[in-house]
């Protein structure tokens, strides 16, 4: 497949789609748990707080067929902001 570095569905998995959609056969399982979980409230997804914990319930952007693109740029972007902390710490 062409673009099967960023995208491909698991049709092999038990649990697909393991959220909520009517579009399976877009249903991107790249990113089966999402790298951006470590962003907190920074990672520009739909979760909610439930007793203190993050839940990702009803966020598809890692299931997106782009997910990988949006997962890449937050994470280099957080590669930035902390590459200039320390760099300011270590002045
Ligand atoms: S699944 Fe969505 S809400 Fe959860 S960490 Fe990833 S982007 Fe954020």
């Amino acid at each position: 497949m062409e673009f099967s570095y960023r995208f491909y569905t698991n049709h092999d998995c038990k649990y697909l789609p393991c959220h909520k959609t009517d579009d399976v056969e877009n249903f991107n399982c790249l990113f089966c748990y999402c790298p951006l979980y470590m962003l907190e409230e920074k990672c520009g997804g739909n979760f909610e707080i439930k007793d203190g914990v993050k839940d990702c319930t009803n966020c598809m952007i890692p299931h997106k067929p782009r997910g990988y693109d949006y997962i890449n740029q937050k994470l280099g972007e957080y590669i930035a902001e902390m590459t200039i902390k320390r760099l300011e710490n270590d002045l």
